[in-house]
């Protein structure tokens, strides 16, 4: 039997103790006891399933056997080192993430965080271009770090303290939400239905929102940049999609200028996506930097920096330390995931259940007038409401079509009760 603990309690130690800026999502926060792959159980015994994993943060599963089993092993034996001594798990992890990546993305910097991780492919993009300028698009979330902060661009994470010097946001190349529409322009199984000029094989819309890209390297930023940060599918903002090409040419223009391009791969990496390891192999770009988080540790607290030797050696110029980034035990927990998504087969699944998910879930937009678009590849997912919201739905990589089938049939039946209460109102 589960020990039994007061909620009321802990809403007041809550109050009295842990920082008001860390804001619960929901009215009544469920009170968590376990977690096993995609299931959560609360203190009731209660079994959940788990479509947003952490934020996206449990990609193998929860408590996945062969991660946990990869981890006592190692906290038995030894946690921590620094950077300053040798341990083989970290040149093991290395080489084995790096395997993962296209040439010339080959050399690893481990962090904690991905706003750490972000935080240093600017400091990188910096340093090696000897420009200060980075631009990003609207409705991303890079991180909460000062640093970040400038990149970030959701209102709600926005704060009134300097942060952002030398930061250019320019306009989301938003399909759905956007002034150009895109109905056949993204790549998902699912289109939306906001119609576009666009005519076979040309993309009038992305010519558009290039125009905009042009208007802010006119406009805002010097003549040469340090760099172009952008996720490949808009995480924190509801799944984003932008239209095929778009980064491919965003990218080009911001090599002129001499800036690097960063893709922040912290929630679509690690085989999300489905038809790709990294999203930005989805867009056909190579990328200067990447940054990972999240996923790479299945709820781990690690992430990683993964650049070329050129641009990495740009910060060798000095020291730069970091006391827990690549420890023994992040390092053999981020080589257990690897594993397990390669031995469950797990980009894969993201690609056959993602895409089951995507259709099953449009079939409720074709019913629902609340439900505005639906888009996403894989298991990253959105579905907008036109009211104002956005359900995220990125459950841990395992999840099969029978909890699919369930999912939508409770959304299904929310969305009747919904609508019958509107009715009557
Ligand atoms: N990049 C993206 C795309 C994210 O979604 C997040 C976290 N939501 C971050 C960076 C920052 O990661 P962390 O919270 O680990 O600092």
């Amino acid at each position: 039997k589960y020990k039994s603990y007061p909620y009321e309690h802990m809403q007041k130690i809550r109050e009295q103790n842990i920082s008001p800026s860390l804001r619960m999502y929901y009215k009544k926060p469920l009170l968590l006891h376990q977690g096993h792959m995609q299931w959560l159980f609360d203190y009731e015994g209660r079994r959940y399933l788990d479509l947003f994993a952490g934020i996206v943060t449990v990609s193998v599963g929860h408590c996945h056997p062969k991660v946990t089993v990869a981890a006592q092993k190692q906290l038995a034996r030894l946690w921590h080192t620094t950077n300053i001594y040798m341990h083989p798990s970290i040149h093991e992890y290395a080489e084995k993430l790096t395997s993962f990546l296209p040439d010339p993305l080959k050399v690893v910097y481990l962090t904690n965080s991905g706003s750490e991780a972000n935080d240093l492919a600017m400091f990188m993009a910096r340093l090696y271009t000897r420009n200060f300028d980075i631009i990003s698009l609207r409705g991303a979330y890079h991180g909460g770090s000062p640093y970040t902060l400038g990149l970030t661009s959701v209102g709600l994470y926005k704060h009134s303290v300097a942060n952002g010097f030398g930061c250019s946001t320019t306009m989301l190349p938003d399909v759905f939400r956007g002034p150009w529409g895109g109905s056949h322009c993204r790549d998902s199984p699912v289109q939306t239905v906001r119609k576009c000029s666009c005519s076979e094989g040309v993309c009038h819309a992305n010519d558009q929102y290039i125009e905009q890209f042009k208007d802010t390297l006119n406009t805002s930023v010097p003549k040469t940049i340090a760099g172009f940060i952008a996720e490949p599918i808009q995480g924190v903002n509801g799944a984003v999609q932008y239209p095929r090409n778009f980064l491919k040419e965003a990218y080009q223009l911001v090599r002129e200028r001499g800036g690097i391009c960063i893709s922040d791969e912290v929630q679509t990496g690690f085989g999300r996506t489905g038809s790709h390891f990294w999203g930005f192999e989805t867009h056909g770009v190579v990328p200067d930097i990447v940054t990972l988080a999240k996923g790479i540790g299945n709820g781990f607290p690690m992430a990683a920096v993964v650049t070329t030797k050129d641009i990495a050696s740009s910060l060798a110029q000095n020291l730069h330390f970091n006391t827990f980034g690549g420890s023994p035990l992040a390092c053999v927990v981020g080589a257990a995931v690897l594993d397990a998504i390669e031995e469950d087969g797990l980009q894969k699944n993201s690609e056959e259940v993602g895409t089951y998910m995507l259709l099953e879930l449009a079939k409720l937009r074709d019913k629902f007038e609340v439900v505005g678009d639906v888009r996403g590849k894989g298991l990253m997912i959105g579905v907008e409401m036109v009211t104002d919201k956005t359900f995220r739905i990125k459950p841990p990589m395992c999840i099969n079509k029978k909890d699919v089938d369930f999912t939508v049939e409770v959304l299904n039946t929310a969305l009747q009760k919904h609508m019958e209460r509107a009715a009557a109102k």
